[in-house]
């Protein structure tokens, strides 16, 4: 999809702030953070909302969402986690897309830049 912000930032074409990537998908920082390492999993094959994505490509992204949030857990010591997708009219992107967002008991409010170095 060539207007679609999220193919153009899989495609490097719009910087991000990668956290994980493999042959099917993408996770980056979201831009707007709920919280400290707020991170978006994204397939890197153009699906639009849950409806249209496969199961086999859902399922790798739940997969991803586990991986990721120990990774979180370990280096950013949230105490736990919220995984929220939208559809529809409360959907802003319209490529698919998970968010992964850490809880803390007390969080300590940290730029992307300072998160990114942690998750290296
Ligand atoms: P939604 O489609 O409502 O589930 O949310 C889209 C999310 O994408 C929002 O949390 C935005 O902050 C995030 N977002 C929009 N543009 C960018 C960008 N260039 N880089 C990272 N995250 C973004
Ligand atoms: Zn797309």
């Amino acid at each position: 999809m060539n207007d679609c912000l999220f193919c153009k930032i899989i495609k490097g074409d719009i910087p991000s702030f990668k956290v994980y990537e493999d042959d099917m998908v993408f996770a980056f920082l979201d831009i707007n953070p709920k919280s400290n390492g707020h991170t978006l999993i994204v397939p890197k094959k153009h699906f639009k909302d849950i409806h249209d994505i496969d199961s086999n490509t859902l399922n790798h992204i739940i997969e991803t969402a586990k991986k990721l949030m120990g990774i979180l857990e370990e280096k950013l010591a949230c105490d736990g986690f919220t995984l929220a997708q939208n559809n529809g009219e409360v959907q802003e992107v319209k490529h698919f897309h998970l968010h992964v967002i850490p809880h803390y008991s007390e969080e300590q409010v940290k730029n992307p830049e300072e998160i990114w170095e942690l998750l290296k």
